[in-house]
């Protein structure tokens, strides 16, 4: 997710070379903001390494009616939906604000923020990652000429690996929940 790289805010200026994340948390919704982060245990260990506490994580239902919809992708359903509906998410704030935003965007740092943070606005299942970006990123504000994964300074590669390790993260945490390990 792109808000984490906020690198500059020029507040009350519409500035069309300023980066994309930036444009976007004025005029927006971002997303940031009323999202169901879904952690993997990879996750949570690597978010409470860098912060030194857990009590960001909570079960909450999906947030979102899409969110239900899951059939194209049966490991992504059956490793983040408890059998009660709920998923294990990051906490937000009242205000719908995922718990780790800050004033300038994300503040964890890039390599340690959930697997689904760092691909968005990449779209994929269990089969790979798709050809099209998601559609909740602003393109009426790309520069001309500019793609939105150069704007947002993303890559395939980079995608296709957290890609990888998203699923296989997902595939051990639903054999440790098919074990009665799952938290
Ligand atoms: S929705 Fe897209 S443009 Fe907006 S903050 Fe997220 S990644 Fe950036
Ligand atoms: S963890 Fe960071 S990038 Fe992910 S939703 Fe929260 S603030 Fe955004």
């Amino acid at each position: 997710m792109g808000l984490a790289t906020l690198p500059v805010v020029h507040d009350g200026i519409d500035d069309a070379q300023e980066f994309l994340c930036a444009r976007c948390a004025k005029r927006q919704e971002t997303c940031c903001q009323h999202t169901d982060i879904v952690l993997t245990d990879g996750d949570i260990e690597r978010v409470s390494a860098h912060i030194g506490r857990r009590d960001f994580i909570e079960f909450r239902s999906a947030g979102k009616p899409e969110y239900l919809d899951q059939d194209d992708d049966p490991l992504w359903r059956d490793a983040t939906f408890q059998p009660d509906g709920t998923r294990r998410v990051v906490k937000h704030h009242e205000n719908g604000d995922c718990t780790f935003l800050g004033p300038v965007g994300c503040t964890l740092p890039y390599e340690t923020r959930p697997l689904i943070c760092r691909l968005y606005p990449f779209d994929y299942t269990e089969a790979g990652v798709a050809e099209e970006l998601a559609t909740g990123c602003p393109r009426h504000l790309l520069p001309e000429g500019v793609g939105l994964a150069d704007a947002l300074a993303m890559n395939r590669t980079d995608a296709e690996r957290w890609h990888g390790q998203l699923y296989s993260e997902l595939r051990s945490d639903l054999a440790a929940r098919q074990a009665g390990a799952y938290q």
